[in-house]
């Protein structure tokens, strides 16, 4: 194999057709946003939010948790975000410590709550934080830690939330990539304080273009969950007037999810099961077929059965080939894969961040997982067809560009 053979230099592509697209959302959905306008036609009013739907869709998200707490459907995942945290009710210039790999949603969630990021590192060869990490960043002005449970794969949440317990900090969950991965049998979600999941059109359940979830165990919390999403309204309280604001709890702006997109949600959660299941198996081929190819730099990393997979890992020893490992990747997208070569979600890359970051801590750790490997980006519909590909042109590449 010449690096010439390579479809990056004109060579035949491994794949010449699209691999298949989502088409996550189907007649399912359809049949759920026609029961809204039915439903509210046989009512004589219009929809808004806070509906009948919403309450579907919460109740079987909750349901779906395990059935114990409460959920609010709000506007976006980020909104999710930053509405969970402002429900923490954290003082300005308290600390948050945050996993270092995530969406800037995650980090901005708490700058924009006039809180202070504190980046952990992640466990050795991994993009996860665990316990360890945490405990090595908590400072006297520590009072909350923020986990995102990376790619579908939980975090050692258990004992990260018996760290917290013991230190007294609050936990939040962002399982917007982990939408029902489980640890030690309970979902992702069920082990913080609160929990945020976005459900924007490419998570692994969805409520259409845009959407997110705020989750908790706690009712009181919920009602400020509620309140931080929709202008500081005490909704709960005996003889309260939405149309005095003179009786709102504090400044808080409108992340109100509507009654279309819970309808398209309550669709989607159905679908999450099978969703996993096939995103699983194609985890599984795609170990199966890496290892039978006899590759010497590349590997799956490791995945579980109780992972919501939302992209592949694939790890490249990076002195066993000849160029970096970003261009070993881009060789592997322009066979007709869909991979992201290099992953730029680390914090503490982000120039207009570092101003608000608590100090210039780095990330070694995660840089290197960075740094040694690709993501291949797949979903439900990859089947057989598509792993073979991904393998054949991972093992093309490979052939081209091993020292
Ligand atoms: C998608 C995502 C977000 C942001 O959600 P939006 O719905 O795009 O606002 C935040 N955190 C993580 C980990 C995500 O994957």
């Amino acid at each position: 194999m010449s690096k010439l053979d390579l479809a990056l230099f004109g060579g035949p592509k491994t794949r010449a057709t699209p691999m298949p697209g989502r088409m996550a959302f189907g007649d399912e959905e359809l049949a759920l946003i026609q029961e809204v306008f039915a439903a509210y036609k046989e009512k004589g009013i219009d929809f808004g939010y806070q509906g009948i739907f919403e309450q579907r869709y919460t109740d079987a998200f909750v349901a779906a948790l395990g059935g114990e707490g409460y959920a609010d459907a709000v506007s976006t995942g980020t909104a999710s975000l930053f509405v969970a945290l402002a429900a923490l009710r954290l003082a300005p210039g308290d600390h948050v410590l945050v996993s270092p790999c995530t969406d800037p949603g995650t980090l901005n969630a708490i700058v924009l709550n006039q809180l202070v990021p504190v980046l952990v590192d992640t466990m050795p060869g991994t993009f996860n934080v665990g316990p360890e990490q945490i405990a090595a960043r908590i400072g006297p002005k520590a009072k909350a830690v923020v986990v995102v449970h990376f790619a579908g794969q939980a975090a050692p949440i258990a004992e990260i939330a018996a760290l917290c317990r013991e230190k007294k900090l609050l936990l939040m969950e962002d399982c917007s990539h982990a939408h029902g991965a489980t640890y030690h049998g309970k979902k992702v979600g069920t082990f913080g304080d609160i929990a945020a999941f976005s459900t924007m059109y490419r998570k692994n359940h969805s409520t259409g273009g845009c959407g997110g979830v705020v989750y908790t165990r706690d009712l009181d919390r919920y009602h400020l969950v509620r309140a931080a999403a929709d202008r500081g309204k005490p909704y709960w309280k005996e003889g309260f007037d939405e149309k005095d604001p003179s009786q709102f709890l504090f400044p808080a702006l409108n992340f109100n999810q509507d009654e279309v997109s819970c309808a398209i949600g309550l669709a989607s959660l159905a679908k999450l099961p099978g969703v996993i299941a096939r995103r699983l198996r194609f985890l599984e081929l795609l170990d199966a077929g890496l290892k039978a190819a006899g590759l010497k730099a590349c590997s799956l990393a490791p995945f579980t059965r109780n992972d919501s997979p939302f992209f592949a890992i694939v790890r490249v020893d990076a002195s066993r080939i000849s160029v970096p490992v970003a261009d070993f990747a881009k060789a592997v997208g322009a066979e007709g894969i869909g991979v992201n070569p290099r992953y730029a979600y680390l914090a503490e890359e982000w120039t207009y961040l570092k101003p608000y970051l608590a100090d210039a801590f780095h990330c070694g750790n995660v840089l290197a997982a960075r740094d040694g490997s690709f993501n291949v980006l797949f979903h439900e519909r990859h089947g057989e067809a598509e792993v073979a590909d991904v393998v054949a042109a991972i093992a093309k590449v490979e052939a081209a560009y091993l020292k």
